[in-house]
């Protein structure tokens, strides 16, 4: 990956869509054009990780592998501190269903837990494979920090955005403007590090 103002093509992946909007939008000001790993026919490979990062050099291996492009991948998700962490690594899958239905688990779990317990934070772990062989890829982290309402509020951002409330602010992610939420997300600031990292050139 390069660090002029020409285009660079960077597979990204994964197939959420909410997730490639807040790529897009952090990265391409800065010169990357982000292909999604389903415009190239690439499946997900199985996330059979045991955290985050193990996930996220998985699936960036993999799509590295199958376009021959540098791909950057993210796994992330929701640890809730009362639930021992879950559903941590399992956030997408967490009841089978869609993001309906894992916010409407989340809550079920929580019943009968007070507010001051409901602390939780978004994870995101993400990976730069500059190659298929890339044997020492760029390996980033970082959290948001916040706790679980007792319903949803908001409709912007995606997956637990509308149960997430942020940190030092009276209001969820999802009644974020996209735009803030690309400033302070977990996401934002790994991506952030990532970026440093690369203009660096450092490992
Ligand atoms: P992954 O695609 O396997 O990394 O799963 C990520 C899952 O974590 C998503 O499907 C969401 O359920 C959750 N998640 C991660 N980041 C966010 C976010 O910024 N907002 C809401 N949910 C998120």
């Amino acid at each position: 990956m390069q660090q002029n103002k020409q285009e660079i093509k960077l597979v990204l992946a994964s197939g959420n869509e909410g997730k490639a909007r807040e790529f897009r939008a952090i990265l391409e000001p800065l010169g990357y054009r982000i292909i999604l790993q389903k415009e190239l026919g690439i499946k997900s490979p199985e996330e059979n990780g045991r955290s985050f990062v193990e996930n996220a050099i998985i699936k960036a291996r993999y799509a590295a592998e199958q376009s021959g492009l540098s791909a950057l991948a993210d796994d992330s998700g929701l640890c809730v501190d009362a639930l021992g962490g879950a559903p941590g690594i399992y956030s997408a899958r967490y009841s089978n269903g869609d993001d309906q239905a894992n916010n409407e688990k989340l809550l079920r779990e929580l019943e009968g837990v007070e507010d001051g317990r409901r602390t939780a934070c978004y994870w995101c772990a993400l990976c730069l494979m500059r190659s298929a062989d890339d044997a020492v890829p760029y390996v980033v982290q970082s959290n948001w920090q916040g706790s679980i309402g007792f319903k949803p509020v908001g409709s912007n951002g995606f997956g637990y955005d509308p149960l997430f409330r942020v940190k030092g602010r009276d209001c969820t992610a999802a009644q974020l403007p996209p735009q803030i939420k690309n400033l302070i997300s977990h996401r934002a600031s790994a991506l952030n590090r990532l970026v440093e990292l690369i203009k660096f050139g450092a490992r």
